[in-house]
């Protein structure tokens, strides 16, 4: 019987080639995509930027302040979210036309379950599947393939930027045995740093490694964490939703720009938008708010939480956040929250 294999794929800067698909003079100069508008851009942070700015040592989540300080000659580009998700949503449209469970991961991530169609098949798909992205949509992209999920993602990893790489059960030992244990999907910061202080700094070490001193540390969490070092990967692509989200508007009782005030709804309809996903049996990624003016104009942000979660505080601390630089000098007559990225509660796998 064919092999079963998960394809991965992640769209490459994604922002920054969005921003170069639409202003192609950026291509070939540094830019960075900022979170802030234009006329205070220096309060901003770097959200991505591309190879040129890279070169510089610009880095994604550095200060805008710091990416000037290290390349004179950068642009400044404020982000659009509105347009990023317009073209995640091509993206993930043209990765659903194959009709195979899609799980998507991000704006610009997703994670393809092709079945047991082999790999000589999900290697045809997937060079399909990357030529469409780049020829219909204009964006680049990279692919991984492999058994489980996980790998996959591991393999897109190591393979970007514009690559294409699969790595099978028989590769697999050598494709992880002298990577950093953080490059594990799951193992964040502070579980490499505690296995660090094990003497563990590679997932071959880890993969060898007395299960019960990763156990005393980490409960059975030891036990998945290193079943995925050894190349074990049953990770399943659970399906999201194409357009599926969940949300509430209110229109305040006064026009204000009290952020108080305005936060006061927000938790009211976080706390509703939680229950309504809790009913219909989805977990979520995806916070997005909305903020009307008194002029009748809008804006949309929305960001990914760290894990998928049910929980109306959640929801709450994001659009908080989102809402926080949205709310000033022009004063709201109406805001809105809504979670997105919904995965269905029944087969849900914990990560570490
Ligand atoms: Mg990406």
């Amino acid at each position: 019987m064919a092999e079963t294999a998960v394809l991965f794929i992640d769209m490459d800067y994604f922002f920054a080639a969005c921003e170069e698909l639409r202003r192609p003079e950026l291509k070939g100069r540094p830019f960075v995509v900022g979170t802030h508008p234009e006329k205070d851009r220096f309060r901003g942070v770097v959200q991505t930027c591309n190879y040129e700015a890279r070169k510089f040592g610009v880095r994604s989540a550095m200060s805008v302040t710091k990416a000037f300080e290290l390349c004179k000659d950068l642009i400044y580009v404020p982000d659009d979210w509105r347009y990023y998700e317009e073209m995640s949503a091509k993206v993930m449209q043209l990765i659903r036309s194959y009709s195979f469970p899609v799980e998507q991961d991000s704006v610009d991530e997703a994670a393809v379950d092709l079945g047991k169609t082999g790999y000589d098949e999900a290697k045809r798909i997937g060079e399909e599947l990357k030529g469409k992205v780049n020829a219909e949509i204009g964006l680049p992209c990279t692919i991984g393939i492999s058994y489980g999920k996980y790998l996959a993602k591991m393999v897109c990893d190591a393979s970007k930027p514009n690559g294409f790489g699969i790595v099978t059960e028989k590769e697999t030992e050598r494709f992880l045995k002298d990577k950093a244990v953080g490059k594990l999907p799951g193992v964040g910061e502070k579980t490499e740093a505690k296995l660090k202080s094990m003497g563990i700094t590679t997932i071959g070490e880890l993969a060898r490694v007395n299960p019960v001193t990763l156990i005393d540390k980490f409960g059975s969490a030891g036990v998945d964490m290193q079943q995925l070092a050894k190349g074990v990967d049953d990770s399943k692509v659970v399906s999201t939703e194409e357009t599926l989200s969940i949300g509430r508007q209110s229109t305040l009782y006064q026009n204000t720009d009290d952020i108080v005030v305005v936060g006061k709804k927000l938790r009211e309809l976080s706390d509703e938008v939680a229950r309504e996903a809790e009913r219909k049996g989805f977990r979520f990624k995806n916070v997005g708010v909305m903020v009307r003016y008194e002029d009748f104009t809008q804006i949309t942000r929305s960001a990914n939480l760290r894990h998928y979660s049910s929980s109306g505080d959640d929801i709450y601390a994001a659009a908080m956040a989102l809402a926080k630089g949205l709310v000033s000098e022009r004063k709201v007559r109406k805001v809105g929250v809504r979670v997105a990225s919904l995965l269905e509660t029944k087969g849900q796998k914990a990560l570490f």
